[in-house]
């Protein structure tokens, strides 16, 4: 109940986000489909700051916060790209979300279009990555 709680916040916030985009577009856009593969569950890549990376105890209560809140697991610790790495136990046998109405704004926003760098997509993902046709047709 309480997880339900906090997750109507994070996916509240991931609305207004949403809203802030269409307001303020990003310089990529995605076209293409999910294909439902389940590979971006398997791998879910968190990057904190060299600060946070550097910091057991913040590492440590993230790890712990990411996995009551999210059910997700942690793979390894890549102090190489002071990232988090995790994959999920709500991910069913197919490959399926088994908490789609509930799952968590970085699933929400895989594959994931920020404003300053082109977006990353996993091998064989069904998306593919666009320049906004603002800027494509040479108006800024
Ligand atoms: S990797 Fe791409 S195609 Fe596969 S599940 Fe994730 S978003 Fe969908
Ligand atoms: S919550 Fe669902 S979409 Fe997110 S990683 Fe887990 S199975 Fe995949």
């Amino acid at each position: 109940m309480l997880r339900r709680l906090i997750m109507s916040f994070v996916i509240l916030d991931n609305f207004l986000t949403a809203l802030t985009r269409k307001l303020f577009p990003t310089r990529y856009k995605l076209t293409g489909h999910c294909r439902q593969c389940g590979q971006c569950c398997r791998r879910i890549i968190l990057t904190m700051t060299p600060a946070q990376a550097r910091s057991p105890l913040f590492t440590n209560l993230s790890v712990r916060w990411i996995s009551w809140l999210f059910g997700f697991r942690l793979l390894e610790i890549d102090h190489e790209h002071d990232s988090l790495v995790f994959d999920c136990r709500h991910q069913l046998a197919d490959g399926r979300c088994g908490v789609y109405r509930w799952r968590p704004n970085v699933c929400r926003n895989y594959p994931l279009v920020d404003y300053f760098k082109k977006p990353v997509l996993l091998p064989g993902c069904g998306y593919t990555v666009a320049v906004a046709r603002l800027e494509a047709s040479g108006k800024s």
